[in-house]
């Protein structure tokens, strides 16, 4: 069922590393064109591309740079995305991060500001300049095309101490696809998030030993999900014919996590 990828041409964001990386990969097994995307050209990007490649053809991977942050860089990396593909079939919004911890008492605007731009503001914006191409490729082929956020167990739990503002800010994301629901299904695009629950990578690169085995103990599987196990999810929500009647959802990969 999963045939229909092949040849699409697939945006995702912040996806030099962990669970961006591992949803490239799958894409590219699938014979998908992708563009993975970090802040800018360096080492972690280069070892990104070689592993992509060792899967799949060169000639339909690139690498585009571009910090989510600013709206200006996004709508340039949707440009440059277009330029090289001719078109979009599937934007994954995939960048964020927890950007910090503050407590209520000591966040100020800076924090705030960028909390909200690396999760909020950058899946906005992306899709924001992808829609008319989403719009274009839908029409062109009479099939759906497709926007999925990696939203977070979080949006739903408040977030661990000093996560508040990252949780709402997944919280956002979630509630703001059922809106461009409302707006755009006329236009055969759907909108759809892969919710994680505790995933292994560097996004927990600040927590002890101590803090990850009681995590993992919250866990019905009694551990960390792995980003491969989440790559699927994705695939799915991608699909048109596995999932094109499918929109306004909000799929939890948690391994049976209830509260972290
Ligand atoms: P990660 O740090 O390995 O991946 C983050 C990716 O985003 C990297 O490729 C990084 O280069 C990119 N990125 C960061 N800032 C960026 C910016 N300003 N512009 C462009 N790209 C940028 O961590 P991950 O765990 O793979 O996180 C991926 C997504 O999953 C994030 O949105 C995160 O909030 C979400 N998430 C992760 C977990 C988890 O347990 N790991 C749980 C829930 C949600």
């Amino acid at each position: 069922m999963f045939a229909d990828l092949a040849g699409k041409r697939v945006l995702i964001t912040g996806s030099t590393a962990g669970i961006g990386l591992a949803i490239a990969k799958l894409f590219v097994t699938m014979g998908a064109k992708v563009a993975i995307n970090g802040r800018s050209a360096n080492a972690a990007a280069e070892s990104a591309l070689s592993e992509l490649a060792a899967v799949g053809s060169k000639y339909d991977i690139v690498f585009l740079p571009a910090d989510l942050t600013k709206t200006d860089e996004c709508e340039k990396l949707v440009n440059a995305f277009v330029e090289k593909f001719g078109g979009m079939d599937v934007l994954i919004n995939n960048a964020g991060g927890l950007g910090g911890r503050s407590s209520l008492e000591n966040i100020d605007d800076d924090f705030y500001d960028h909390v909200m731009d690396l999760n909020a503001r950058s899946a906005l914006m992306v899709t924001r300049f992808s829609i008319p191409f989403l719009r274009e490729s839908a029409k062109a082929s009479g099939k759906t095309t497709s926007v999925i956020s990696t939203g977070s167990i979080a949006a739903r739990e408040g977030g661990g101490l000093g996560a508040g503002i990252y949780a709402a800010s997944k919280a956002w994301l979630h509630n703001v696809h059922r809106n461009w629901v409302k707006e755009y299904t006329k236009d055969n695009i759907r909108f759809n998030i892969v919710s994680p629950g505790t995933i292994d990578t560097v996004f927990h690169a600040d927590k002890s030993d101590e803090l990850k085995d009681k995590i993992a103990g919250s866990i019905a599987f009694g551990r960390f999900g792995e980003s491969a196990e989440l790559a699927p999810s994705y695939a799915f929500f991608a699909s048109h014919a596995c999932s094109g009647y499918i929109t306004g959802q909000i799929l939890d990969v948690n391994g049976g996590q209830m509260c972290p």
